[in-house]
């Protein structure tokens, strides 16, 4: 048997290193929460060769005492935690002594650090971790770390490191994440002299996240609640700009950034129905709880962390996301020229942030839209006894679809009638309302005035959310036709497995399914708005949504396919349909808030002002 030895000092720091030192943004990280930690209101990041060769960090923060300066490079030595009940309160962020040791033995280190108030501060020079050099240093208040060559004595770690481009990326989004937890701290990052990032240190979290994410930010939805000791504020992308991956999704539980499952369900939740399959939201947004309720792993390079009530943390994300996105209650703008690249311009606070572009359509205030939808609702209904009649046959929740007014007239792009009167593209209506549907663009955009405003509304959409949403608000099963000729849908084996292994399901779906052979099903029943063809496609599509794995999860099955029967039964672009059914869609958009987009994504309905019209046109 060998024999049992003490690791050495220098051996019990390497390995510490390897938990904390991963790379070079792994030491900026933990030089930025000491600064942080120190107090200071500016922080400048400089790298060259992605950090691997130089790396520094200056704050102007506490500084420390020369005696404080030698003592905080051996392991676990820290100012922050002194007994095992600190542990329970700790709210500053890095907390176990062991980054400054770890990051030294590892690498060829500066300091210089002086305190308010002292005539003096210390200058030290660290290799391998073991001070080589000190003396007194005519320094400003505050600390500098320089970091040079990184890994210079352990080879083996250094074989793991990429580019300097990507270290150098890796660096730069650790900096950004701590902007964004930090709105209150001047950042700047400077990356081989050339200054990438600086934020204005306001406090404002809209500042911080201008910075980070650009022009882009300014059509986020502000996110401000609170219930008893939960906060929840930030910003989050509209359901029209979401994004390809989760990458842009950045939170942060008592000012430390974390991943955590639970919080990304409860911000997606807020989207539901609104997104694409495959898009997801982006997010900047801050948790604030009493730090009981909370457990972050003080595991150093982790970022998870373990709520007391689950349920209250994903209820506070979830409302409060939900009540920033309903309080957007504008419509979409649609942009007469395209909008400038988003660069990253200064931040200056006193202008607001997005410059005023040249849009041709505009977007209403709350109040505006406040004001012009409780009109549209006492608004009498439209004369015509037929089109009153339409109207209430869509208003009608109950109504089984087939009854509604919407039968599509599956005749592509032909000429419209020559007996049609122009009456019926202008629709006459009483004085007092409000709103007037003017006509039809292109077979697919209708478009109304109202007062000052104009609005161009997509029909398909409109028609596939009204039809979606009274799927949803139907909890009983989907009415179906049996059809008299079978359809065969031909699928991968695996994908008819799926469906044959959810015929109940499917059957709450309006769909009945029988196996056939050769993977191929046969569908028997179908929803009654489908067509044949529409059956069998939306079965395809409900056999992919099944086999992507989100069968766990009931519900957004079942409203990925009243997505699918939604689509399939809406109105299209291009169809001919009467002012009639375009009259009754025009109302239902203009009376509902809550309908801003289609079950996909898209919005439903655009807004154009005679002002903005009258300035295209020169007359102001
Ligand atoms: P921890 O942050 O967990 O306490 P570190 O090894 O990161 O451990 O730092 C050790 C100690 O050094 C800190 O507790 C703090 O007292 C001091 N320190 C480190 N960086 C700074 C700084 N930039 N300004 C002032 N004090 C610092
Ligand atoms: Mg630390």
């Amino acid at each position: 048997m060998p024999k049992i030895i003490q690791l050495s000092t220098h051996v019990a720091n390497l390995i510490a290193a390897g938990e904390v030192v991963e790379r070079p943004a792994s030491v900026v990280k933990e030089l930025l929460e000491n600064a942080v930690d120190a107090g200071a209101s500016k922080i400048t990041v400089e790298i060259r060769d992605g950090g691997m060769t130089f790396l520094r960090v200056t704050d102007n923060g506490c500084g420390m005492a020369p005696e404080d300066a030698k003592t905080a490079f051996l392991r676990h030595a820290t100012s922050k935690l002194r007994t095992a009940e600190d542990l329970a309160a700790i709210s500053t962020m890095g907390f176990r002594g062991e980054a400054l040791a770890a990051i030294a033995s590892v690498s060829r280190i500066d300091l210089m650090t002086k305190t308010a108030g002292a005539v003096s501060g210390v200058s030290l020079h660290l290799e391998a971790g073991v001070i080589t050099e000190e003396s007194e240093a005519g320094c400003p208040e505050g600390t500098t770390i320089i970091v040079r060559d990184l890994f210079y004595n352990t080879p083996a770690r250094m074989k793991f490191m990429k580019s300097d481009t990507v270290e150098g990326g890796r660096v730069s989004a650790a900096v950004q994440l701590q902007a964004l937890a930090h709105p209150e701290v001047a950042f700047t990052f400077i990356r081989d002299g050339k200054q990438i990032l600086s934020t204005p240190g306001t406090g404002e979290l809209e500042a911080a996240v201008y910075c980070v994410y650009g022009r882009d930010s300014a059509r986020m939805a502000k996110v401000d609640s609170r219930w008893d000791n939960y906060s929840i504020t930030g910003y989050v992308s509209k359901p029209t700009d979401a994004r390809p991956s989760r990458n842009m999704q950045t939170f942060f539980v008592n000012d430390r950034p974390v991943r955590s499952k639970l919080l990304m369900s409860a911000l997606e939740e807020a989207y539901r129905n609104q997104l694409m399959v495959g898009k997801f939201p982006a997010c900047v947004l801050h948790l604030r709880l009493p730090a009981n309720a909370v457990d972050v792993n003080v595991h150093p390079a982790k970022t998870e962390v373990k709520f007391l009530s689950e349920k209250a943390v994903f209820d506070c994300v979830h409302y409060g996301v939900l009540a920033a996105l309903n309080k957007q209650s504008d419509r979409p703008q649609v942009q007469f020229k395209p909008a400038p690249q988003p660069t990253v311009p200064a931040y200056k606070p006193a202008a607001k942030p997005a410059p005023k572009q040249e849009t041709f359509f505009r977007t209403m205030t709350a109040e505006e839209y406040k004001n012009f939808s409780a009109a549209v609702k006492e608004a009498p209904k439209p004369t015509p006894a037929a089109a009153a009649a339409t109207v209430a046959a869509v208003e009608q929740q109950s109504v089984p679809l087939r009854e509604s007014v919407f039968i599509p007239k599956p005749t592509p792009v032909a000429p419209p009638p020559a007996e049609k009167e122009p009456e019926q593209t202008v629709m006459p209506m009483p004085e007092e309302i409000p709103w007037r549907m003017v006509g039809e663009l292109y077979n697919s955009y209708i478009i109304v005035e109202q007062g000052e405003d104009a609005f161009l509304i997509d029909k398909h959409a409109a028609h596939e959310r009204i039809l979606f949403e009274k799927l949803k608000a139907n909890q009983e099963a989907i009415t179906s036709q049996i059809l008299l000729t079978p359809v065969p849908v031909q699928l991968r084996a695996d994908a008819a497995a799926e469906l044959l292994n959810n015929t109940a399901l499917l059957a709450e779906l309006g769909f009945e399914v029988e196996e056939f052979g050769d993977s191929t099903v046969l569908l028997r029943q179908i929803p009654m708005d489908l067509s044949p063809e529409g059956a069998a496609e939306a079965a395809e599509t409900i056999a992919a949504d099944l086999l992507s794995g989100r069968r766990e999860k009931k519900d957004t099955v079942r409203d990925e396919i009243l997505h699918t029967v939604a689509c399939k039964a809406a109105i299209k672009a291009g169809w001919l349909n009467d002012s009639k059914e375009l009259l009754a869609l025009v109302k239902q958009v203009m009376s509902r808030e809550d309908l801003k987009y289609c079950p996909h994504g898209r919005p439903i309905c655009v807004s154009l002002s005679k002002k903005q019209l009258e300035k295209q046109f020169k007359r102001t």
